[in-house]
């Protein structure tokens, strides 16, 4: 084993630095740039991120792209893109760099050999120089043996002579972990305790044949040199944790601690995946999500916010200070697209209305070609017009009667509520109205009730036939305010085109 003097020796520290560190909570996303930013992802970035700004840590994005054949520069932008529209800003990665960088794996190739080579040097490690097709060969019989594939340890102790011979046939080695006999437990800060028996996991490659790290290698050099504290990623890196923690031990370096996040799963309970729609974080961007609304909703799948609490609608500040690991569950949560919508729905709702304004422009345009967004009848309107809808482009419908007479009209409503004996009753509430001394709120409901009691009846009965008239539906904001903000020249015309209909 290698001791934990030489291992620092590796990457000198000054005392100062390590003084400084030592105590601060350090944590990082590391996700590799070989396809789309998954919500998966997004969820354990924002955990990490929670996390961190609870404590007043540290947050690091590092950019594993170790994969050379699977990299893409383009996502490692939609990375930065995600990561950026979500707001996790974090305190070093590849582009601002930062004390413990580069940030970019593929940049630290040289250090990753060097560590390689300590271990193979302390006999941690050794070269195995077995082909592919031999490799196949292996899994092949043990397949047919119905034994798991697990390399066999065939060149575990080859001597100098045997490596030398390989070596001189133009084999090229990798470098295989020498798992040592035991049991490797943790105490994982989301599952509890969790142990493996190390003759369940083979002796694994920390270095390939053209001497680039393999993830879990690159990983603990990173995460050691990096400072980092606590490791919290997705359940599906639970069986590479063991392997990690016998990696820090034989480089003598102090294991973080882990959290495992629960799984993601579709509405049917099964592992989130395309089969249950989008699962990109950006292509929920562009159907019109809301970031705050994606933060808010991604926080709450597999954390709570603590026994018997209902409140849904956080935002950040408060996520940032309720957030603990104590309160992520370990059962898989369910990543619910319609309760998705809803939150959605909560945040356009509520956002200032020139914000929303803004953000509906291109469907409100349809509804209102010469759309003045400064105008206060504008807001007033599409304010009270916001209050019913599912989705953003639910807009165009909810706001068309409120600024032209050219409205889409409820035929079944209209021919339950426009009869003839509704009919002469609104043409007297028509008169009623234009004889107010003043249009608002309660001169309006006054002007209703006064004249149902007049004619003995109930005011729903003149409420509802309204409504119709005015807006060409059955549900909408109240009717006072309703007509109100619709103001009394518009509804004293509707009123009386409603006779003709
Ligand atoms: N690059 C790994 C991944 O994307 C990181 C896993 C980890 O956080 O350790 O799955």
């Amino acid at each position: 084993m290698l001791k934990r003097e030489t291992a620092k020796l590796l990457k000198p520290m000054t005392t100062s630095d390590s003084a400084t560190v030592k105590n601060s909570i350090r944590v990082r996303m590391a996700p590799s740039p070989t396809g789309s930013f998954h919500v998966g992802s997004a969820r354990t970035a924002l955990f990490n991120y929670l996390f961190a700004r609870h404590v007043s840590g540290q947050f690091i994005l590092r950019v594993e792209d170790t994969d050379m054949q699977r990299n893409d520069a383009a996502y490692e932008q939609v990375i930065y893109e995600a990561m950026e529209w979500l707001g996790l800003h974090s305190d070093e990665n590849p582009l601002s760099g930062g004390p413990y960088g580069p940030y970019r794996q593929s940049e630290r190739f040289d250090l990753y050999r060097e560590y390689a080579q300590q271990l193979v040097a302390s006999g941690a490690a050794y070269p195995a120089y077995e082909t592919a097709d031999e490799l196949a060969a292996m899994k092949a019989e043990q397949a047919a043996n119905k034994l798991p594939p697990r390399y066999n340890g065939a060149h575990r102790d080859l001597t100098a002579e045997q490596r030398a011979a390989f070596e001189a046939a133009g084999r090229k080695a990798v470098l295989r972990f020498r798992v040592p006999e035991g049991e490797i437990a943790w105490d994982d800060v989301v599952r509890g305790r969790v142990a493996w028996q190390s003759k369940e996991i083979d002796d694994f490659v920390i270095q390939k044949s053209d001497t680039t790290p393999t993830y879990n290698f690159a990983c603990v050099v990173d995460d050691h040199l990096m400072q980092v504290s606590d490791v919290i990623r997705g359940e599906d890196g639970l069986s590479n944790t063991p392997r990690q923690i016998m990696l820090y031990q034989a480089l003598g370096f102090e294991v973080p601690k882990f959290a495992h996040l629960p799984f993601l799963l579709g509405r049917d309970r099964s592992k989130l995946s395309k089969r249950h729609g989008p699962v990109s974080l950006l292509d929920f961007r562009d159907q019109g999500i809301l970031p705050e609304a994606m933060f808010n909703y991604l926080s709450l799948l597999g954390w709570n916010p603590g026994e018997g609490e209902t409140q849904e609608i956080f935002t950040r500040e408060e996520l940032i200070q309720r957030f603990t690991l104590e309160n992520v569950n370990k059962a898989g949560a369910i990543f619910d697209v319609e309760k998705l919508h809803w939150m959605n729905t909560q945040y356009l709702k509520q956002m200032p209305i020139a914000r929303f304004i803004e953000l509906a422009r291109p469907y409100l345009l349809e509804a209102v070609p010469d759309l003045q967004a400064e105008d206060a009848y504008t807001q007033q309107a599409i304010n009270m017009a916001r209050e019913r809808i599912h989705g953003i482009a639910d807009i165009k419908d909810a706001a068309t009667y409120f600024f032209s007479d050219n409205y889409t009209v409820d035929e079944t409503g209209a021919a339950k509520h426009l009869t003839n004996v509704s009919k002469p009753r609104l043409e007297q509430l028509r008169q009623r109205f234009e004889a107010l001394s003043e249009w608002n709120h309660d001169s309006i409901e006054n002007a209703i009730r006064t004249l149902a009691t007049d004619l003995n009846i109930k005011p729903a009965e003149l409420i509802h036939p309204v409504r119709m008239a005015v807006s060409g539906r059955t549900v909408g904001p109240s009717v006072f305010e309703l007509l109100a903000v619709l103001g009394r020249e518009r509804v004293l015309r509707r009123l009386s085109g409603v006779g003709g209909r």
